[in-house]
C-alpha cells in the first residue's frame, strides 16, 4: 500500500531526495563521515552552500539585487527578525491580515516596532474571501508592508501582489515558496520556514533586497541581524547544516523535474482535482472563495462532523496520513506541497468518495 502524508509541516519531502539522503547518510562525498559531522567551514560544505544558493537563484530567477540567507529559527524567527531589522523611527509597519499566520506575525512585530493592522479579508456569511491587493488601502509612508501570500491554516492564497510607491513589500512565503512562479522583483524581502517545500524544520530562507540592508532597525541578536549574516555568509554561528544539505538536494530535485513552472502546473492539477471533487460532493465542503483558494493547503469539512473521528481513522488505515485540520479551525486539511504526487491526491479523492458513499 502506498502511504501519502498530507501533513502541513513538517511535510513530506520528495522520496527520491530522502532515498539519496539515506544512501549518503553515513558517508557523504566519500569523506567517510556524514555531512552532519563536518565543519560548516570545510571546503566541501562551502561548495554545497554555493551550489545550493545558485540553484535557488536559478529556480526563482533571483537577481544580483538580492542577497539570499539561510538562517535559524523557522518562520517565527523571521516574525521577529523583520521588525528588528526593518524598523524605522517614527514610522509604522503595515501588517495585512488574512488569516492565522499573518496575525501571528503581528503578535511578534508589536514587540519591536509600531504596527498598523490592515484587515484585507472580505468574508461573507458563506465564504472566506480576500479583497484584491489593488484595493488594500495603505497609509502614505509605512516603514514596510508585510503580508502572507498563503495562509497555511485557513487555506487562503493571495495570487496578486500588493505594491506601494515607497514601502518595501515583505512576504511570508513559508507555505507557497517554489509552488508557483513569483516575480521576485515585485518584493523586497521574501522569507520562508523550510519545512513545507524546502526541507527539515528550523531553517529559514530569506531573500532580501540589498538596499534594505542599510537599515539600522533596532538592537538585535546577532543571529537575527541580516547585514551581519550577509557579511558572514549565513555563518555568524554554526548553521543548521543538515537542513541546508537537504534543501540543496530538494533544489536539485526541483531542477531535475522541470523547475517551478512544472511544479506550478502539477500543483494546479492537484488542487483542481481535490477542490473539484469537494465542490461536486454533497458530503464535503470548502469555505474559501474560489479566487483565493490555496493550492497548497486544502481545508475541508464533512457536512456531518460527527463522522470526523471515523474519517480520520479509516483514512489512516488506507495510508492517507495527517488529514486532521489545524486545532484552531477543526475539520480536515490536506496539504499538497510540491512533493505530493497527483497519485496521492487521486488516492485521497477515491477514499473520500468511498467514505461518502458508505455514510450517505
Ligand atoms: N508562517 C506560515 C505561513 C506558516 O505556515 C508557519 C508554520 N506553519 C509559520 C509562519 C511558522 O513557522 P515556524 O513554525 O517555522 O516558526
Amino acid at each position: 500500500m502506498s502511504i501519502y502524508n498530507f501533513c502541513a509541516g513538517p511535510a513530506m519531502l520528495p522520496p527520491a531526495v530522502m532515498e539519496k539522503a539515506q544512501k549518503e547518510f553515513l558517508d557523504w562525498q566519500n569523506l567517510g563521515v556524514s555531512v552532519m559531522e563536518i565543519s560548516h567551514r570545510s571546503k566541501e560544505f562551502l561548495a554545497l552552500t554555493e551550489k545550493c544558493e545558485a540553484s535557488l537563484r536559478r529556480l526563482m530567477n533571483i537577481s544580483d539585487e538580492f542577497e539570499v540567507l539561510f538562517m535559524h529559527g523557522g518562520g517565527r524567527g523571521q516574525f521577529a527578525a523583520i521588525p528588528l531589522n526593518l524598523h524605522v523611527n517614527d514610522k509604522a509597519a503595515v501588517y495585512c491580515e488574512n488569516g492565522v499566520w499573518s496575525k501571528g506575525a503581528v503578535d511578534e512585530a508589536v514587540k519591536f516596532t509600531t504596527v498598523t493592522e490592515l484587515d484585507v479579508r472580505n468574508d461573507t456569511n458563506e465564504q472566506f474571501s480576500i479583497k484584491p491587493a489593488s484595493e488594500w488601502q495603505f497609509p502614505v509612508d509605512p516603514s514596510y508592508i508585510h503580508y502572507c501570500p498563503n495562509e497555511t491554516i485557513d487555506g487562503i492564497e493571495v495570487f496578486d501582489v500588493p505594491s506601494h510607491p515607497t514601502a518595501p513589500i515583505v512576504a511570508d512565503m513559508s507555505s507557497t515558496i517554489l509552488s508557483r512562479e513569483f516575480d521576485v522583483d515585485q518584493f523586497d524581502l521574501i522569507y520562508a520556514g523550510a519545512q513545507k517545500n524546502i526541507g527539515p524544520s528550523g531553517l529559514a530562507i530569506v531573500i532580501i533586497r540589498k538596499t534594505l540592508l542599510e537599515r539600522e532597525g533596532v538592537a538585535k541578536p546577532g543571529i537575527f541581524d541580516y547585514a551581519l549574516e550577509v557579511k558572514q555568509g549565513s555563518m555568524y554561528n554554526t548553521p543548521p547544516t543538515f537542513a541546508w544539505y537537504l534543501a540543496a538536494e530538494v533544489f536539485d530535485w526541483l531542477e531535475q523535474n522541470g523547475g517551478v513552472k512544472a511544479m506550478e502546473q502539477q500543483n494546479i492539477a492537484k488542487a483542481e482535482l481535490l477542490y473539484g471533487f469537494i465542490d461536486e460532493s454533497p458530503f464535503y465542503s470548502n469555505k474559501v472563495a474560489k479566487h483565493c483558494r490555496s493550492r497548497m493547503n486544502v481545508p475541508f469539512w464533512l457536512n456531518d462532523e460527527s463522522l470526523n473521528t471515523q474519517f480520520l481513522a479509516q483514512a489512516k488505515e488506507a495510508g492517507l496520513l495527517a488529514l486532521a485540520g489545524h486545532r484552531i479551525v477543526g475539520g480536515m486539511r490536506a496539504s499538497i506541497y510540491n512533493a505530493m504526487p497527483l497519485a496521492g491526491v487521486q488516492a485521497l479523492v477515491d477514499f473520500m468518495a468511498k467514505f461518502a458513499q458508505e455514510h450517505s
